[in-house]
């Protein structure tokens, strides 16, 4: 008989093993004890193997599971290809002597690697920056996603002469692509290398200005396309061509600050695009004026009829406040911020001159405040506000028909603030003329007027007591005196006199019939 080639299962092996014993012989019985403890012994092991492996195979596969998903996401997500970016905060063109170039360098899945920008001038490349930055480590990335890039670019310390030259840009960021080299950007430009500053060349020999008043400087620039103006202590009047048939010749009408004195220092300022600049000063002189101290005292009267009017527009948490406390809130806040929309209203300026002459003043109107009048308020005896008077105030008969001073625009028609119903005219090359506490406006915004043309009707809107015209001069985004612009005499000599010499030796010098554009 042949025995079963299968392997027994314990319990049958067992069991076959409890049936030898109970057989006589005893060496033969221990020869088969032997060989049944082999059998048993190999069919034991066997069993537990099989038993052991299962669970050892499920462990490995869920060990290997658990560590190749990752490791393969990982894999793709670092093996990504988009583009590291390098945005320049403004575009480059031209680099002066000295220009700081700034850009972001970004890139939001591996993060950055290096920045490296360089200059190829002359057949040579310099590098201007070279920078890497650190990883997080294998499997993360860079540390740093987006970095502001600023670098200071002296055209000497960088051996850079004037001429053509190409800047270029590289970004690398931390993906394993490139054979781990990372995703690169390269960009490359043209730019113009230039250290050479404009030069300015004042053609107004004398400017005698006064305090609080107006002037006009007319020079020629060597380059074109540069920012320039004039610079009164910590104001700047940009210039502007276009007056002359030659474009390198700007005029710029400016203004000296009632607050500012004699001591206040004049030059005329340019800078080209490559950010050379250059300033030259100015012949001039100022006369000092000493304003009016005046005195208005706010009766309870005034402030029942007014102060209803501001109501809406004071940002007051109490509206139970005192009126004097209105009174105070409107002519403090309120004043500042009607004096803002004035002034940002007046920021769009037209290099085209509109007026032709002297302006006009109210007619058959009595001064009744004068401009940079320093003011006291006085309420039951005590001051409770000081303020300067920004304008002049003319009172006529009520509800006068308002000329325009001027040939102009308009550039405001509404109501606003303390003065009320308010027009202003945009006489070009930075001029303007603002009439304020009016009954009615008879101009819309963006009407071409004329001189003489009623634009409205005088009134009392805003912080106005009696019917008058509150009538304002506005160079750039300073007040000035509006006298100097009711005298011929003065415009002519500090302005239209000024204008037609220049017209005069350019028909000259070119010796054909030159003139002005616009005049
Ligand atoms: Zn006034």
């Amino acid at each position: 008989m042949t025995q079963p080639t299968r392997l027994p299962t314990p319990e049958t092996a067992f069991s076959l093993c409890a049936g030898i014993s109970g057989n006589g012989g005893q060496v033969a019985a221990k020869r088969n004890e032997q060989r049944n403890r082999q059998t048993v012994d190999v069919t034991f092991m066997a069993a537990n193997k099989s038993k052991l492996l299962k669970p050892l195979r499920i462990l490995i596969a869920l060990l290997l599971c658990g560590l190749a998903i990752p490791l393969a996401w990982m894999i793709v997500m670092r093996l990504e290809g988009e583009m590291p970016k390098f945005q320049l905060e403004s575009p480059v063109h031209t680099i002066g002597t000295s220009y700081t170039l700034k850009g972001w360098a970004t890139d939001q899945k591996s993060g950055l690697r290096r920045v490296w920008i360089a200059i190829l001038h002359q057949g040579k490349e310099r590098v201007l920056l070279d920078q890497t930055f650190p990883s997080k480590g294998f499997l993360r990335g860079g540390l740093v996603q987006k970095q502001l890039v600023s670098l200071e670019i002296k055209a000497d310390a960088f051996g850079l002469s004037d001429g053509d030259a190409l800047l270029r840009t590289a970004v690398w960021d931390y993906s394993y692509r490139g054979w781990g080299a990372g995703n690169r950007i390269y960009a490359e430009q043209k730019i113009l290398i230039d250290t050479q500053p404009p030069v300015i060349d004042v053609l107004t020999r004398t400017h005698n200005l006064n305090q609080g008043g107006a002037g006009l400087a007319i020079y020629r620039i060597s380059e074109p396309g540069t920012v320039n103006g004039v610079q009164v202590a910590d104001r700047f009047f940009p210039g502007y061509s276009g007056f002359f048939s030659d474009p390198a010749l700007y005029i710029a009408f400016f203004a000296i600050p009632y607050d500012k004195g004699p001591g206040s220092e004049l030059s005329v300022r340019a800078a080209d695009p490559a950010g050379n600049t250059c300033q030259t000063g100015l012949a001039y002189h100022i006369n000092p004026r000493h304003f009016k101290q005046d005195t208005l005292t706010i009766s309870d009267a005034f402030l029942k009829a007014k102060m209803p009017e501001f109501e809406h527009a004071l940002n007051i948490e109490n509206t139970s406040a005192s009126l004097i406390n209105k009174f105070i809130a409107v002519n403090r806040e309120l004043r500042q911020a009607s004096n803002r929309t004035l002034i940002d209203a007046c920021k769009k300026c037209e290099a085209k001159q509109y007026w032709d002459g002297p302006f006009l003043r109210l007619p058959r109107s009595m001064r009744k405040a004068g401009f940079a009048d320093h003011r006291k308020y006085l309420y039951n005896g005590i001051t409770v506000d000081e303020q300067v008077h920004l304008g002049i105030d003319l009172a006529s008969t009520a509800r006068s028909p308002v000329p325009a001073a001027n040939n102009g625009r308009v550039v405001f028609a509404e109501y606003l603030g303390i003065y009320g119903k308010t027009v202003v005219l945009n006489h070009g090359f930075g001029l303007f003329s603002m009439y304020g506490h009016l009954s009615r406006i008879e101009v819309t915004r963006d009407q071409v007027v004329s001189r003489g043309d009623a634009i409205g009707f005088t009134g009392t809107t805003g912080l106005a007591g009696g019917d008058h015209l509150h009538y304002a001069m506005i160079v750039g985004h300073t007040f000035v005196n509006p006298v100097e612009w009711w005298d011929p005499a003065w415009i002519k000599h500090n302005v239209t006199d000024k204008l037609k010499k220049i017209v005069t030796s350019q028909v000259q010098s070119s010796g054909v019939h030159g003139s002005a554009n616009n005049h």
